[in-house]
C-alpha cells in the first residue's frame, strides 16, 4: 500500500501539475522510488505478487490524492500484466526486475485517432523485415506517460500475416491480425509528443506517441503474431479496474465535503448530514463493486470488471458534482481542488475501454 510520505508527496504535486499541465516528472519520480510499480509483478522477479483488489485499493489511494498519478500507475500494471502473462522467458528475465524496481515505467500506446474506441481500425502498422525483425509505422495519441516511459506496449495492424485462429474470433476489442511490440522509450524511430492539452489529468502526460522508421527485432513481439485481439479480450478477466481511480476522486470530493462541513459548521443541519450520508453511500457502493471485481469471484469475472468501471465512473462523476453545487461558491473559485476532481473524474469513463464500448461488450453475447 502507498505509505503517508507517498501519498503526502503525490498530493504535494498534484495542484502544480494540473495548473502548467506539464507532464508531471515529480509524480513520476515518487512512484519510481515507492515501491508502487512492483504491484504486479511476481515475487521472483523483485515485485509484490499482488492480486487486482490490492492493485485496486493501491490505485484508488493515489487517485484519492493525485489522479494524474493513478493513471499512470494503472497503466504501468497493465502492461506489466500482459507482459507476464505473455511474455518470453528471455522478455519476463530482461523486463519484470526493471519494472519491479522503478527503472521501466511503462505505457499503453494503443489508441489512435481514426481507430476508435475499439481499435478495429487501427492505421498503425507491423511489417517484416528481410532480416526477420519489424518496421512499425503509425501516429499514436492518448498515450498516459507519453515521453516519461521506458517501455511502450504498441498496438498494431500486422497486416501480411496470417492470423491465428485465436484471434479471428471477435472479442468487440481489437481485431483479427494485430499485433503487440514493446518499444523501449529512447528507440529510434519511437517519438513521444506531449503538446496535447488536456481538460482533466493534465498531470498524466497523456500525448501522441509516433513510430516512423522504428525497425525492431522479432523478439519484441508480445505474444504471437495476430493474437492482440485475444489477449485484450482477456484483459478485463484480471479484476483490474479504472473504477478504483473513480473511487479515489469520489472519496477524495467526499472527504472535501466534510471539511468544509467542519470548518463551517453546518453539521447542525439534519439535511446537511443526509446529503453527505447519500454522497457516502455512492463512495461505498462504487468501491464495493470494485472490490468484487478485483476478488474476481462472480461467475464471470471479466463481466464484473466492465461493470465495475461503468458503475465507479458514474458514481464519481455524481459525487464530485453535488460536492461542487454543496461548497456553495467556495467550489466555484477556479482554483478549488474539486474542480480538478470534476475534470479529471470526466476522463474515467472516456478511458479505454470506454463506457460506451464497456456496454457493447457486456451486451455482446446478447446479440450473437
Ligand atoms: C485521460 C485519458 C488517458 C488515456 N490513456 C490511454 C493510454 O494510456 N493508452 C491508450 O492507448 N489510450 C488511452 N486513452 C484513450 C482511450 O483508451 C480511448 O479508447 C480512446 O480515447 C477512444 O477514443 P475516442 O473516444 O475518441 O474514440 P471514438 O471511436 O472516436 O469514439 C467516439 C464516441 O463513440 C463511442 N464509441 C466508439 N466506438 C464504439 C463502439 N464500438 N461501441 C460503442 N460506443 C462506441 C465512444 O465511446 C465515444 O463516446 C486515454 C484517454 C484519456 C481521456
Amino acid at each position: 500500500m502507498p505509505t503517508p510520505p507517498v501519498l503526502e508527496r503525490l498530493a504535494a504535486c498534484a495542484e502544480a501539475a494540473d495548473l502548467s499541465g506539464e507532464p508531471d516528472r515529480e509524480a513520476v519520480a515518487v512512484l519510481r522510488a515507492s515501491g508502487l510499480l512492483a504491484l504486479v509483478v511476481p515475487k521472483c522477479y523483485g515485485g509484490a505478487g499482488a492480486d487486482a483488489v490490492a492493485l485496486n485499493t493501491c490505485v484508488e489511494q493515489v487517485a484519492s490524492v493525485n489522479a494524474s498519478a493513478a493513471i499512470m500507475l494503472f497503466q504501468h500494471c497493465a502492461v506489466t500484466s500482459r507482459i507476464v502473462e505473455n511474455g518470453s522467458p528471455a522478455q519476463h528475465r530482461e523486463a519484470l526486475p526493471r519494472l519491479a524496481d522503478g527503472r521501466w515505467l511503462a505505457a499503453s500506446a494503443w489508441s489512435e485517432s481514426g481507430a476508435g474506441a475499439d481499435k478495429k481500425n487501427l492505421a498503425t502498422r507491423a511489417d517484416r523485415t528481410p532480416d526477420g525483425g519489424w518496421l512499425l509505422d503509425g501516429a499514436k495519441s492518448f498515450t498516459t506517460s507519453a515521453g516519461l516511459a521506458d517501455v511502450y506496449l504498441v498496438l498494431a495492424q500486422t497486416p501480411d500475416e496470417a492470423p491465428a485462429a485465436a484471434s479471428s474470433r471477435d472479442t468487440g476489442y481489437g481485431a483479427a491480425g494485430q499485433t503487440f511490440f514493446l518499444v523501449p522509450g529512447d528507440h529510434p524511430g519511437l517519438i513521444p509528443d506531449t503538446s496535447m492539452r488536456l481538460t482533466g489529468m493534465r498531470g498524466s502526460a497523456t500525448g501522441f506517441v509516433s513510430v516512423r522508421a522504428c525497425v525492431v527485432p522479432d523478439s519484441a513481439r508480445l505474444g504471437a503474431t495476430g493474437v492482440a485481439a485475444s489477449i485484450i479480450g482477456r484483459v478485463r478477466d484480471s479484476g483490474a479496474s479504472l473504477g478504483a481511480v473513480a473511487v479515489g476522486l469520489a472519496q477524495a470530493a467526499l472527504d472535501t465535503a466534510h471539511a468544509h462541513a467542519e470548518r463551517r459548521g453546518l453539521y447542525v443541519h439534519q439535511a446537511v448530514r443526509h446529503r453527505l450520508v447519500d454522497l457516502a453511500t455512492e463512495v461505498e457502493s462504487a468501491r464495493a463493486v470494485v472490490e468484487r471485481a478485483g476478488r474476481r469471484t462472480a461467475a464471470d469475472p471479466g463481466m464484473t470488471t466492465l461493470h465495475s468501471k461503468l458503475a465507479a465512473s458514474a458514481a464519481a462523476e455524481r459525487v464530485v458534482a453535488d460536492v461542487a453545487r454543496f461548497l456553495g461558491s467556495a467550489g466555484y473559485v477556479e482554483t478549488h481542488p474539486i474542480n480538478r476532481f470534476g475534470r479529471d473524474a470526466r476522463a474515467v469513463a472516456l478511458m479505454g475501454p470506454t463506457n460506451d464500448l464497456c456496454k457493447e461488450l457486456v451486451s455482446l453475447p446478447w446479440n450473437r
